[in-house]
């Protein structure tokens, strides 16, 4: 019989997924990558795919697809390409947990799939949850698959609730490291460019993210996923700045109490706690070492400076389709920003502008959330462009 867990990888060569692969390479007897995807990084999917010999292999990029089987057809190794594919390997039925770490919308459909199959999942990809968490929900109540977050923040609350009871929670804190611009002038945030906002002080990750911590719309996001997660209420989960990044999140309960986790900013814990579905696994490469934070500071967020740090309280209050317009706006406000064709200032004014313009929807289904996220990016470039 086998031991280990198969693992499908979704968003193979990015930032989680390669830590992810470090994982599964060191602890051979309990996980194999058995589905890999991709969106273009072709060659570093090759080398993944060589090293880890999984059954199925999926490019994004439709016209990388040869040069994707002229390396691994000679392998035994399955390939495919296509928006189509990316969705369908959940199917594959040598997978027993699916770790999402593709980038934005991109990661609903495979998730959504993968419940419905009663696959477990290991979400990185928090968007999921904003733009669709009621209807995960509801999926999963009906589904014999788990979920567990990758997050750092959630896997902390997530550790601090083991053993616990949740209606004894008062409120989630949950930690933020303020992001480059912490310490800048609204004046000279306004006018900073991608390469500014690419420098973050804690955390080595995919270029969105990165963009999103500038904003504090990763925070929103994270108080939008905490809420689908546990089950706490808008008004309950509050965001604290704590700029050494060592305490990942904090639990308060009816008691006074208050439950931390503390650890290395390294993703690498909380990838693992996800595939072993609240387990740890021996052998951490980076301990904390106390002495070295003989200072740890926690700060209330400038919501003046950071307003989409405020969103999150607006899409939780006004539910449907809200979270998901907002999702759609900044995909398109980032990648603008990315591009350089827009400054640091432009990103919220051009979210909140598109929420006044795209419908909304109170009780969507999925297809609501599809045609949403259609209409939303049509109005925020819409809106660029004038
Ligand atoms: P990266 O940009 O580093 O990697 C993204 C991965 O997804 C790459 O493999 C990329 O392929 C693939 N990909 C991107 N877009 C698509 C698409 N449309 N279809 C299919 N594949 C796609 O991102 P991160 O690893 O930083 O982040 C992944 C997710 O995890 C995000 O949702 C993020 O919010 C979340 N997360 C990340 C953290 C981190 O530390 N990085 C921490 C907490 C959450 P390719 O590059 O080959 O084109
Ligand atoms: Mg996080």
């Amino acid at each position: 019989m086998k031991e280990y867990k198969r693992i499908a990888v979704l968003g193979a060569t990015g930032s989680i997924g390669r830590q992810t692969l470090d994982i599964i390479s060191e602890h051979p007897e309990r996980y194999r990558a058995t589905v890999l995807t991709a969106g273009s990084r072709v060659e570093d999917l090759i080398t993944a795919a060589k090293k880890f010999r999984p059954s199925l292999v999926i490019i994004g990029k439709e016209e990388l697809l040869g040069r994707l089987k002229e390396e691994l057809d000679p392998l035994g190794i399955e390939c495919a390409a296509g928006s189509k594919a990316l969705e369908e390997c959940v199917d594959h039925p040598e997978i027993d947990m699916v770790l999402t770490a593709t980038v934005g919308y991109s990661g609903l459909a495979p998730t959504v799939r993968a419940i419905k199959n009663g696959k477990d999942i290991a979400l990185a990809n928090k968007e999921t949850l904003v733009v669709a968490g009621n209807y995960i929900n509801s999926l999963l109540s009906e589904s014999k698959s788990r979920l567990y977050p990758v997050d750092s923040e959630h896997s902390a609350i997530a550790q601090c609730l083991a053993g616990e009871d949740i209606n004894s929670v008062s409120r989630l804190l949950i930690t933020a490291s303020g992001g480059p611009f912490r310490t800048w002038t609204a004046e000279a945030m306004a006018v900073a460019e991608a390469k500014d906002a690419l420098k973050h002080p804690k955390w080595n990750m995919g270029a969105k993210i990165t963009i999103d911590s500038s904003t504090l719309l990763n925070k929103a996001f994270e108080i939008i996923e905490a809420h689908h997660l546990f089950g706490i209420k808008a008004e309950k989960i509050k965001a604290v700045v704590h700029p050494q990044s060592i305490v990942h999140s904090m639990v308060e309960f009816d008691d006074g109490a208050v439950k931390a986790q503390l650890g290395v900013p390294d993703m690498h814990l909380p990838i693992a706690y996800a595939l072993g579905e609240s387990s740890r696994l021996k052998g951490a490469e980076r301990k904390l070492s106390l002495k070295d934070y003989s200072t740890l500071t926690f700060e209330e967020p400038d919501i003046q400076r950071f307003p989409c740090l405020g969103l999150a309280y607006r899409a939780l209050h006004e539910g449907g389709t809200t979270a998901c317009t907002i999702n759609a706006a900044n995909e398109v406000a980032v990648s603008a920003f990315l591009r350089g064709e827009i400054r640091f200032g432009r990103i919220y004014p051009l979210i909140s502008e598109t929420l006044e313009r795209t419908s909304f929807i109170s009780n969507p289904e999925y297809s609501d959330y599809v045609a949403i996220n259609e209409e939303a990016r049509k109005k925020a470039e819409e809106i660029l462009r004038n």
